[in-house]
């Protein structure tokens, strides 16, 4: 399963990314996570990305495509992959399209976790106060729904035109939603 997630921040796209990758026993990149990874260990790419990560921007596509591109070529990603936090933006879809074509492994699907904003000031607040994440704060959040707005959600026409989304209904409990999605992903390969 080749499997691409989108959705707002605190959707619940990291919880579920661990869940699919294990069930369908393939890679899980969470873009956020190595960069968060890179930033606490002071590495040129953690250096570059910083300050973006902490305004609540994107960090610059070429910075993030190098990146994932090579992530993908480590052995756990070659029976399939769960990106989590990737693409974000329409040059990030078309380069992973590239990508994929060229090795001839097209993408199965594409999740779109719906949420309303209620919900996720909820849910972002909560993880704030537990994980002391920087850009976890009430204003970085309302900019980081700004630029999933503008940048990020274009995508989901941009899949619904490939005929590859999956629009999950991400409320709900952690267990609900990941029966959810792995029936829609049944259904969607039948
Ligand atoms: P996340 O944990 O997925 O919410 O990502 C945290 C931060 O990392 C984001 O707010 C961005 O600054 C950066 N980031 C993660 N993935 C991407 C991406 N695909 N494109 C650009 N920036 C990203």
């Amino acid at each position: 399963m080749r499997i691409v997630l989108l959705g707002p921040p605190g959707a619940g796209k990291g919880t579920q990314a661990v869940r699919i990758a294990e069930h369908f026993a393939c890679g899980d990149v969470a873009t956020g996570d190595i960069f968060r990874a890179n930033v606490a260990e002071g590495t040129p790419l953690g250096r570059a990305a910083q300050e973006y990560m902490d305004r609540g921007d994107l960090v610059p596509d070429d910075l993030v495509i190098a990146m994932v591109m090579e992530r993908l070529s480590v052995p756990d990603c070659g029976s399939g992959f769960v990106l989590d936090g990737f693409p974000r933006t329409v040059a990030q879809a078309e380069a992973l399209d590239h990508r994929l074509a060229g090795l001839d492994t097209p993408l199965d699907a594409a999740l779109h976790f719906e949420i309303t904003e209620e919900e996720l000031f909820r849910r972002l607040a909560g993880r704030s106060a537990e994980l002391h994440r920087s850009d976890d704060s009430e204003q970085t959040i309302r900019h980081r729904l700004e630029v999933f707005a503008i940048k990020t959600r274009p995508l989901v026409d941009y899949y619904a035109r490939r005929g590859l989304l999956v629009l999950v209904d991400a409320i709900g409990k952690v267990d609900e939603v990941t029966k959810r999605i792995l029936n829609d992903l049944a259904a969607k390969s039948t």
